[in-house]
């Protein structure tokens, strides 16, 4: 049986770094990996600053690099988390000049998609917290542009998102037909259970995050037209905030142990994870 963690972050500056954050995974039986780019004040950064988020992508494809090495499937997810649009906005930046900065790092992430060297964005997307109505909006407009672009290119984009159920899933496919995007290529990241039927009605993928108590239970009596993930930070400092992708791993051979799902209904997951990253599996 085959498992593939669709979201996860590595850093060796907070915590275990790539190559043991990929062979622990490995070893529990982990398939495929995508590694997903962190802030980047989480690498040593400041917000607003364009030569650190390219060291951040840097930092992101070398870790998906190293995963490979290591014989696993994997993918770079390039981009700013909304944090930062926030961060900036604290810090007094106008939000002309925000919006300015946003683009230009998903130019920057289009770039690295266009030469193979990451396969999509993110995590773009809005505040998953109670932020005022103007960061949302001006998030909601880079998060147009990030997904007119991700079409230019091909890339599958990442969003970290509020959760508010079908409200969000709806939200979000309105600015993907505004933005005519490529359907089956936007993943609806850390996506609650209840809202996946409306996100696949949609053409969004949704991506659900096993660590999350009831959850992982809750999801298995979907059907299985989800992917995965970790969601893991790799961040000592915040231990027990996500499970590693080797618990998810073993959490997935559990629940087959336990007959809670079968081995057929993980391989339509993993299936589902061959549809988006078709580019990866080629290789
Ligand atoms: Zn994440």
């Amino acid at each position: 049986m085959r498992v593939f963690d669709n979201h996860a972050h590595a850093n060796e500056i907070t915590g275990l770094g790539a190559e043991e954050v990929a062979k622990r995974f490995k070893r529990a039986g982990g398939t495929g990996i995508i590694f997903v780019a962190l802030l980047t004040w989480s690498i040593g950064g400041s917000p607003g600053d364009m030569a650190w988020v390219e060291k951040l992508y840097e930092h992101t494809v070398r870790n998906s690099e190293i995963a490979k090495r290591l014989g696993l499937i994997s993918g770079a997810v390039v981009g700013v988390h909304p944090a930062e649009c926030a961060a900036l906005k604290d810090a007094g930046w106008d939000e002309g000049r925000i919006k300015e900065f946003m683009r230009r790092t998903v130019d920057l992430a289009a770039r690295y998609v266009a030469e193979g060297r990451a396969i999509g964005f993110g995590e773009y997307g809005r505040p998953h917290w109670d932020a005022d109505r103007r960061l949302v909006e001006l998030c909601n407009e880079v998060l147009e542009y990030v997904l007119a672009r991700a079409r230019d290119v091909g890339a599958v984009v990442h969003l970290h998102l509020e959760r508010k159920g079908e409200e969000t899933v709806r939200s979000v496919a309105e600015i993907a037909v505004r933005a005519n995007a490529r359907p089956g290529s936007i993943v609806m990241h850390h996506i609650e259970p209840r809202a996946v039927p409306a996100a696949r009605e949609l053409g969004l993928v949704p991506s659900i995050p096993i660590g999350r108590r009831g959850e992982f239970e809750e999801a298995l009596r979907l059907e299985p037209v989800y992917l995965v993930e970790s969601d893991y930070i790799d961040d000592n400092r915040r231990p027990g905030a996500v499970i590693p992708p080797w618990s998810l791993a073993s959490k997935i051979k559990r629940a087959v142990e336990r007959g809670l799902a079968s081995e057929e209904y993980f391989e339509r997951i993993f299936e589902n994870a061959r549809a988006v990253y078709a580019a990866l599996f080629r290789e």
